[in-house]
């Protein structure tokens, strides 16, 4: 938690409203709440489940860039008050992820309140519980949005502008059929008329950002609403763009499922993962992506490199089995991995970060020459979404 905090609105700048067709009518600006806003800017935050590994907690607190936790699923709340007691200067994010099991309606944004009228307090009531419990920022608990569902997307946005709390984000979970060229100006629309930092969760069967039209949505997503919009959920490499391009923040989940949210009822797929179990993700230094580990095995056979980052786990990448202590170790390795990038890049002013990017491109080209040769395995390529934002940084460039 950082010291000093400045509860109150702030204008966002440069913002333009659209005229249903496309066009741009006349620069708007709006009020966006600030206590939310200024614990979440340039973070780079890890997202947990109720279990905290061992020496997460110590990792994320010591970096230079703002970084804490933000906690998912319907324990949130609890654990919160429990990290709290054990680091009361770290900063803790409350994501009740109720878009994995609630369908946002027009009339029903989020469960609130319930049939039975349980949910008897207001959303401000319920914001100063949780806060009063622990937490620093509070995401809504807004149901997912159906594709295309305009009115519920709308009652969504109304909803957080309707808190006077300053912790709320309003959460935006929506499928990644959203940021295709069908919907985008919608949800643009939307989110610009938000007074609230957006939380956005993208939901897909696998990373949607593999799709080449989906990651360009995003970039699209960041330009409208600069400094507004926090990519919850994700993985390293979008969390690069939503800091540069600018986004406001990103949170990176220490598990696949967590950095991947899937659809209601629906299983994470992995490619080549068809009737076996759940691949195990290990975080390979250089080229900086998540890669099963029995990949890895398959580039260097018994010759696997060991993990070389300054005060980690010293294991071979592919020494993790499926037991919670060493998986554990890899959520510690993995989480190591990513926010030494992410540091370095918040550490750069942001007229710098697009530099930036291009020095982090010729590294991660120059990782994979190198790691080609170490394995002798001429095939690797950058894998998914991290061919498709290199193409999309090439093509911008
Ligand atoms: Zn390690």
């Amino acid at each position: 938690m950082r010291q000093t905090r400045t509860i109150g609105v702030v204008e966002q700048g440069g913002l333009s409203q659209r005229d249903g067709q496309g066009g741009s009518l006349s620069p708007v600006r709006r009020p966006l709440c600030v206590e939310a806003t200024d614990a979440l800017a340039d973070g780079v935050f890890a997202a947990v489940s109720s279990r905290v590994p061992p020496g997460l907690l110590e990792l994320v607190s010591d970096v230079r860039a703002p970084s804490g936790l933000i906690v998912i699923g319907p324990r949130a709340s609890a654990t919160c008050r429990k990290l709290s007691r054990v680091n009361p200067s770290l900063p803790r994010i409350v994501d009740f992820a109720r878009y994995e099991d609630f369908v946002a309606s027009a009339s029903a944004p989020m469960p609130w309140p319930d049939a039975e009228g349980m949910w008897a307090w207001s959303l401000d009531q319920w914001v100063d519980g949780i806060v009063a419990a622990g937490a620093d920022v509070v995401f809504s608990p807004s149901g997912i949005i159906r594709t295309g569902d305009s009115k519920a997307l709308a009652a969504v946005i109304d909803s957080g502008n309707g808190v006077k709390r300053p912790q709320l984000v309003t959460t935006v979970a929506v499928h990644q059929a959203w940021l295709t060229e069908t919907y985008l100006a919608n949800l643009q629309d939307e989110i610009e008329r938000s007074e609230r930092p957006v939380g956005l969760v993208v939901v897909g069967k696998l990373d949607p950002f593999e799709e080449l039209e989906v990651a360009q949505g995003l970039l699209d997503l960041f330009d409208s609403c600069p400094g507004q919009i926090f990519l919850h959920r994700t993985d390293n490499l979008a969390a690069v763009h939503a800091i540069v391009q600018p986004g406001l923040g990103a949170s990176i989940g220490v598990t696949s499922s967590l950095r991947h949210t899937i659809p209601q009822g629906r299983r994470a797929q992995a490619r080549g993962s068809v009737n076996r179990q759940p691949a195990v993700y290990v975080f390979v230094p250089g080229i900086n992506e998540f890669r099963d580990i029995e990949e890895v095995e398959s580039w260097f056979g018994d010759r696997v490199p060991c993990c070389a980052m300054p005060e980690c786990c010293g294991r071979r990448l592919n020494d993790f089995s499926r037991h919670a202590d060493d998986l554990d170790i890899l959520a510690v390795h993995n989480v190591r991995g990513w926010l030494t990038i992410l540091e370095d890049l918040v550490a750069h002013e942001s007229c710098d970060r697009r530099g930036w990017l291009y020095r982090y491109f010729q590294d991660v080209e120059s990782a994979y020459i190198a790691l080609r040769a170490e394995s002798n395995v001429r095939s690797i390529i950058p894998c998914g979404s991290a061919e498709v934002w290199r193409r999309l940084y090439n093509r911008l460039s």
